[in-house]
């Protein structure tokens, strides 16, 4: 006599469940989330699982326990994107893990303006240079998106610099160098020559702990802090971003909602001209561009 499946292998069943469970352990989107990490563990799409949801689709054994162990895992508040190995970002799927800082989708926006920015250049290969690049995130859009860009990405922390090189190659950038430094001086030999700066450094005040479990327990320290006020590293980034940029280029940085006009008078005091702060999708000051004098 064949064994039968147990009745809750059901994808509906298995789903809701799992809602249940992420909704208890304070996961902000429980559908989601559980839906995204079905479709990891059978490998195949979002939509796909709708319609295993919709036609009552039956587990395995193995998909069932395979799903049940994940679910475990973002109870426990282990960021998404650890569990599947990636995030998306723009038109790619970075690879991401223990490390490195996950990119944002807010981050996408900051892109967007470098990217603009480079393709008003004219000029036949403008360079762009993306400051702690983490994943490689905002450095890869640029290149890819802004093929005749050179594009250079340095990323302090070796752990994130590994990650950024696996996402060089899985993408297969080919016009973006990656060093492993400090942007205080790894990019000394392009003083000059660059026509935009692009960062999305740490900004978070030291005291300002993250609400969000998954930021606070799996971001890199290293990649959120900066000093009491937050803004430490923009002080740097301002000076760096002189040095680099030739005249009329853009320098681009991303920074929490209530620090726009605090990045203005910092970088209108060094001498960069028209500062001005954009909002992001849900409206929030977010980023803040200027001009090279
Ligand atoms: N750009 C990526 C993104 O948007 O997803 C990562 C942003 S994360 C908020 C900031 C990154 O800057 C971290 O990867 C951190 O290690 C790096 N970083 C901090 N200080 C740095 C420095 N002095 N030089 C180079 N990288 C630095
Ligand atoms: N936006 C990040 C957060 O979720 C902070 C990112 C940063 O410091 N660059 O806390």
């Amino acid at each position: 006599m064949s064994e039968q499946p147990a009745p809750d292998a059901t994808v509906p069943a298995v789903l809701a469940a799992a809602r249940e469970t992420l909704t208890a352990a304070g996961v902000a989107d429980p559908a989601v989330d559980a839906a995204l990490l079905l479709a990891h563990v059978l490998d195949t799409s979002r939509g796909d699982i709708q319609l295993k949801e919709t036609l009552g689709h039956v587990l395995s054994d193995a998909e069932r326990d395979a799903f049940a162990a994940v679910i475990t895992r973002r109870a426990a508040r282990e960021p998404l994107q650890h569990i599947t190995g990636s995030a998306p970002f723009r038109y790619m799927e970075l690879l991401v893990g223990p490390g490195v800082f996950v990119p944002r989708p807010e981050t996408e926006i900051v892109a967007q303006y470098a990217i603009d920015a480079l393709w008003a250049v004219a000029a036949p290969e403008p360079i762009a240079v993306d400051l702690g690049t983490g994943s490689g995130a905002i450095a890869l859009a640029m290149a890819t998106e802004v093929p005749h860009s050179r594009v250079v990405a340095v990323e302090r922390s070796v752990d994130a610099h590994a990650w950024a090189a696996k996402n060089v190659a899985h993408v297969g950038a080919t016009n973006l160098e990656l060093r492993n430094g400090s942007f205080v001086d790894a990019l000394d030999d392009l003083a000059g020559t660059v026509a935009v700066i692009a960062s999305n450094p740490p900004y978070v005040p030291a005291d300002a702990i993250p609400r969000d479990l998954e930021v606070r327990l799996y971001d890199p320290k290293e990649a959120l802090y900066s000093g009491a006020d937050g803004l430490d590293d923009i002080r740097v980034i301002s000076g760096v971003g002189l040095r680099l940029g030739h005249a009329g280029a853009t320098i681009v940085l991303e920074h929490g909602e209530w620090q726009g006009a605090d990045i203005r008078e910092i970088l209108t005091k060094d001498g960069w001209m028209a500062a001005a702060t954009h909002q992001d999708l849900t409206m929030r000051d977010r980023v803040t561009t200027a001009v090279h004098p």
